[in-house]
């Protein structure tokens, strides 16, 4: 068994997209990034991967490279779960966290976790996600940006 741990932060500005786990939400901000900016996403990847000890997602999918300016995010998730099978591992569970003041992750929850384990094909009820906010404090609390970590367990 080999434990792995990804964490993602994405700035919060105007004109974006809103999208975690792969779930478009409606807010007046979106994250902003290379890719579709799903900082949820990239979380469980670099969890993946860091249980793979196959690097990270920057290793795997460049900020760089124009291939994967505006990535959909959930394809990069299976992509990852392609090249941990490939390294011959099953994941046992994943566990994540978003921080963010605003808006409520609650009703999205359910959707996130069915998204993320259909790009991973596996059951969804592998992937817990929980949401919180930071009481106000640092720049999730003001609302600058949007926090996630993740664990998995591979077998
Ligand atoms: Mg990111």
């Amino acid at each position: 068994m080999r434990i792995g741990y990804g964490c993602d932060t994405h700035r919060l500005t105007e004109g974006r997209k809103l999208i975690l786990g792969g779930v478009e939400i409606d807010h007046h901000k979106g994250l902003l990034g290379h890719s579709d900016a799903d900082a949820l996403c990239h979380s469980v990847i670099d969890a993946l991967f860091g249980a793979a000890n196959l690097g990270d997602i920057g290793t795997h999918f460049p900020d760089t490279d124009p291939k994967y300016g505006g990535a959909d995010s959930i394809g990069l998730l299976r992509e990852a779960g392609r090249l941990i099978r490939e390294a011959g591992y099953e994941i046992e569970n994943i566990d994540t966290v978003i921080i963010a003041q605003r808006p409520k992750m609650a009703p999205h929850i359910r959707a996130m976790a069915e998204n993320m384990a259909a790009a991973l094909d596996i059951d969804s009820g592998k992937i817990s996600v929980k949401a919180k906010t930071n009481e106000k404090m640092g720049f999730t609390g003001r609302e600058e940006g949007i926090e996630t970590r993740a664990v998995c367990l591979l077998v």
